[in-house]
C-alpha cells in the first residue's frame, strides 16, 4: 500500500535533511502510528505520500501510484484515494455537518443521488446521525473531528492519513476517536496516524514507526510510545 525506498528530503531553505534514507513499507489494512519529536519529519513523510512534496532522492509508492514519477494530471486521482484528517478539523464553517461531508463528493463530481444516499450512511458510521443539520460551531471538538473523519472516509479511500487527530481533544474524547479509526481500519482501510500522544499509542498496541532527525529509528509491530525512556 505504501512503500518508501531510500527516501531523503532536503528542503531548499534548510541544511539538514527533513528525511534521510527512509525505507519503510506498510501493507494494505495495516494500522500504523508514526511517532517522533517535533521536527523529526512526520509531516514531511505524510506530505510525500500526497505528493505535496517530492523527495530529493528515492522512490515513493502509494497503492499503484509511482508518486514521484507520475504525471501531474494523475495527482488528483492519487489524492482521491487518500483520506486526510488533521488536528484542527478543517471543516467549512458556513456549511452544515451533512454539507461538509457532501462537499467532498461534489468536488469530485459524484452524482446527487449517490451523495444523498452515502452521506447519511457515513454520518451514522461516525455516530452523528442526529446532527446532520448542525453547524460546526454547534458541535464539541470530538464531534467536529467525527465530521472530519466522515468527510475523509465518505469516498471510501484506500488509506486514511491522520496528522495528530487527537491533538485538540481531551483523553476520553481521544479514545472515542481512536475507536472510530479502528472501526474504519476494520473495513480494510489502511490507517497511518502521526501522533505525540503516548497514552493512545500505548493503549492501542499497534505498529509503531519512530522517526528521529529524519531517520527511522524504530519499527515495532506491537509497539508502545517510549521504550527505555
Ligand atoms: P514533524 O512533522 O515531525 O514536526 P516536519 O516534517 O514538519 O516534522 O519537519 C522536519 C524538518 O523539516 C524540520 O527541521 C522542519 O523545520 C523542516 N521543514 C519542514 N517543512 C519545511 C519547509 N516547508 N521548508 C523548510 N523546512 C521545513
Ligand atoms: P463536550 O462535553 O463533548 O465538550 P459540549 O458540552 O460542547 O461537548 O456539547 C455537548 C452537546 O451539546 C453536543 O452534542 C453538541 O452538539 C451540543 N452543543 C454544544 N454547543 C452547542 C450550540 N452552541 N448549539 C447547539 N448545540 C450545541
Amino acid at each position: 500500500m505504501i512503500r518508501l525506498e531510500h527516501v531523503s528530503k532536503v528542503y531548499k531553505t534548510s541544511t539538514r535533511p527533513a528525511l534521510e534514507d527512509v525505507s519503510v513499507e506498510m501493507d494494505k489494512g495495516e494500522f500504523v502510528f508514526l511517532i517522533g519529536a517535533s521536527g523529526s519529519g512526520k509531516s514531511t513523510f505524510l506530505r510525500l505520500l500526497l505528493r505535496e512534496e517530492v523527495p530529493t532522492k528515492g522512490r515513493v509508492y502509494v497503492a499503484n501510484f509511482d508518486v514521484v514519477r507520475m504525471s501531474r494530471r494523475r495527482v488528483p486521482r492519487l489524492r482521491q484515494s487518500i483520506g486526510c484528517v488533521f488536528q484542527d478539523f478543517r471543516l467549512l464553517h458556513n456549511k452544515t455537518v451533512a454539507e461538509n461531508v457532501a462537499f467532498a463528493l461534489e468536488v469530485i463530481g459524484k452524482p446527487r443521488n449517490t451523495i444523498r444516499k452515502v452521506v447519511p450512511e457515513v454520518l451514522e458510521l461516525v455516530g452523528l446521525e442526529g446532527k446532520s443539520a448542525r453547524m460546526p460551531h454547534e458541535l464539541s471538538g470530538g464531534e467536529q473531528q467525527r465530521v472530519a473523519i466522515a468527510r475523509a472516509f465518505v469516498n471510501r479511500p484506500l488509506m486514511l492519513l491522520a496528522d495528530e487527530p487527537t491533538g485538540n481533544l481531551d483523553p476520553d474524547t481521544s479514545q472515542d476517536i481512536m475507536l472510530l479509526l479502528e472501526r474504519i481500519n476494520r473495513t480494510g482501510t489502511t490507517v497511518l496516524m502521526a501522533t505525540h500522544d503516548h497514552s493512545i499509542v500505548d493503549s492501542m498496541r499497534r505498529r509503531v514507526v519512530e522517526l528521529s532527525l529524519g531517520q527511522v529509528v524504530r519499527d515495532d509491530s506491537r509497539g508502545v510510545y517510549g521504550v527505555g525512556r
